[in-house]
């Protein structure tokens, strides 16, 4: 395992040998000026101390005298210099070991991990490996521990990262929470990576103790290779790219659901390269006003009755047409721009839904990543205020996979909003596995079962069986169920017969945009100016039609 230290003490210092050469050929002339008078004065001085002789030359007496001044002088003069060297030297080394080495971890970093890496194929290495390892979701760790505990888990994951990596390897920090790893290695050999690459994966996965605290997190790992035969000219060039390509492979990975490593391959960097575009689509979308909010009916499925509206996201695109959530809340998340298009889109959403009929509830969904504002609730009930909506008609909906991350967080929230009157949903019921324990801490106002279970009522008996299951858990939590998804008369059938439901699908309709609900609620006298008395008796606005739809729309049906 090659530090950053071992790198800098490994190159030559010219400068130094040179300085002792000048010192040396100084002092040797001194000696040898020292030796000829010294020769010619000391007998003489002796023989005349004995009485035998005259005095020396005084004029040869005086230059021995200056030459051994000369000496001491120059003794004197060499010390100096050896030690300013030896300074200058010491400043020089911790000068390079600070451009070299992240002062944290005490890895290389970028910068001095490349010309390391090229060294390796000097040494006689055919083919060498970059691993590029990221934390998952490290900034949490940071939010939740604090930046000191960040730090130490940091530090531990270095030195578990090091017991993991072969002796040959290079390890490097990157920055924040990103590593690399240089392995030298016989690309013939991928289950060897393979091995690594899960190596370093299993060893980041074990919780650390910091501080009195358990910080767990996971890593993500990019693997790209290069051989030496293929790095024509430019070494320092290909491992930059090397480097780039693990990255690459690294944020497939994340993609991919995080924990897990991705080898680099050449598709990834087109759809990299589109994921970018996409990007920055957003952010112009966002400022555009492109992203609008659409509706889909909430039923009571044994009345018929419509009691309100999911908030569906689209994203209306100039370039795109009309966009799926699935596509943009993702990269919005990423990207850190979710909480500003939420509250642009609730926002929308409270205008519209005040010019609804008052008994009809609004939900919206809320993304995980908003749950990590410790300030979400207030901004939210700011917002009700500014916008003057009641707080009992909006319904939250948040995945299970919120409660995962931090419940006590998470509770905070829920109660600060349950407070004020809002329901909370616990959304895509089923899929997230959450414990009965997380269910029970949490005071839901209702679940929702999550389509795909739904959808397969019809088919499967399990199906059948879990949405009973989610029923009568419901029932004993005593939280209301929605089920989700409901396309056809048989699901509808089916459903009805296991209890009182809450439910929506494309059997009462798809979602549609703001004008298009508003047009559907006039016909039924459901809005605020109509003031008249609500009419379900006649069968809701088959009208309603949604731009999107390639499927024929299905007939908008009251029931019961
Ligand atoms: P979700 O909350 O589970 O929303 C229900 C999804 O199921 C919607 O997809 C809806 O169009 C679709 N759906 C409704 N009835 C049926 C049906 O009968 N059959 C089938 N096959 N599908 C049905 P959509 O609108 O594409 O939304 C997808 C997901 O995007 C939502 O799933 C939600 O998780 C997320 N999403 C949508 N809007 C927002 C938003 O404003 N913020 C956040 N954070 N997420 C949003
Ligand atoms: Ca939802
Ligand atoms: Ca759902």
């Amino acid at each position: 395992m090659h530090t950053a230290k071992e790198g800098a003490k490994a190159r030559p210092r010219s400068f130094r040998a040179e300085r002792d050469f000048v010192a040396l050929g100084i002092a040797i002339a001194a000696i040898l000026m020292f030796v000829s008078t010294g020769a010619k004065v000391l007998p003489t001085a002796f023989t005349s101390l004995m009485g035998l002789s005259t005095a020396p030359d005084p004029w040869l007496t005086n230059a021995l005298i200056l030459n051994v001044a000369l000496l001491i002088f120059g003794w004197r003069r060499y010390r100096d210099l050896q030690e300013e060297i030896a300074h200058r030297r010491r400043a020089e080394e911790r000068a390079r070991e600070l451009a070299e080495t992240d002062p944290l971890t005490g890895c290389m970093n970028r910068r001095s991990l490349i010309p390391e890496a090229a060294e390796k194929f000097d040494t006689g290495c055919h083919h060498i490996a970059a691993f590029v390892i990221d934390l998952d979701n490290f900034k949490q760790v940071n939010d939740s521990h604090g930046h000191r505990a960040g730090d130490q888990a940091l530090k531990a994951s270095v030195d578990r990262i090091k017991r993991v990596l072969p002796d040959d390897a290079i390890l490097a920090r990157l920055g924040g929470d990103e590593f690399a790893c240089i392995v030298p290695c016989d690309t013939s050999n991928v289950l060897q990576m393979d091995a690594i690459a899960d190596s370093l994966i299993e060893t980041i996965r074990r919780p650390f103790d910091i501080e009195n605290a358990t910080i767990m997190t996971t890593a993500s790992v990019g693997i790209a290779t290069l051989a030496r035969d293929t790095v024509h000219k430019d070494a320092y060039k290909s491992i930059d790219q090397l480097l780039h390509r693990a990255d690459i492979a690294m944020y497939h990975a994340k993609r991919q659901g995080k924990n897990r490593h991705a080898w680099f391959e050449a598709t990834m960097e087109s759809e990299l390269q589109s994921r970018s575009r996409l990007e920055s689509a957003i952010r112009e979308g966002i400022e555009r006003s492109e992203f609008i909010p659409f509706y889909q009916q909430q039923i009571d499925l044994e009345t018929g009755e419509l009691t309100g509206f999911e908030m569906l996201a689209r994203w209306q695109s100039k370039e795109l047409g009309l966009v799926s959530p699935d596509v943009f809340i993702p990269i919005a998340e990423d990207i850190g721009l979710i909480s500003d298009l939420s509250e642009l889109l609730i926002a929308k959403a409270f205008d519209d839904a005040k010019e609804w009929h008052e008994k009809l509830s609004l939900s919206v969904n809320i993304s995980p990543v908003q749950l990590r504002d410790p300030w979400f609730a207030q901004k939210l009930l700011r917002l009700l205020m500014e916008k003057n909506f009641p707080a009992q008609r909006l319904d939250v909906e948040i995945t299970e996979s919120c409660l995962h991350e931090n419940l006590a967080a998470v509770q905070t929230i829920v109660g600060s909003l349950r407070n004020q009157g809002v329901k909370i949903s616990l959304d895509d019921f089923g899929t997230g596995y959450a414990s009965l324990a997380q269910l029970r801490a949490l005071p839901f106002d209702q679940i929702k079962i999550d389509r795909s279970f739904v959808a397969g009522l019809e088919n499967t008996e399990e199906d059948e069986k879990l949405v009973e299951a989610i029923i009568s858990l419901g029932k004993s939590l005593n939280m209301p169920v929605t089920a989700e998804g409901i396309e056809n008369e048989g699901i509808l059938a089916a459903l009805r017969r296991m209890g009182k439901l809450k439910g929506q699908g494309f059997l009462y309709g798809k979602p549609i945009d703001s004008a298009k609900t508003r047009k559907f609620l006039e016909d039924a006298n459901l809005l605020v100016q109509s003031n008249a008395k609500s009419d379900f008796s006649k069968p809701a606005a088959q009208e309603v039609e949604v731009d999107l739809s390639e499927a024929a729309i299905a007939p908008i049906r009251k029931t019961g």
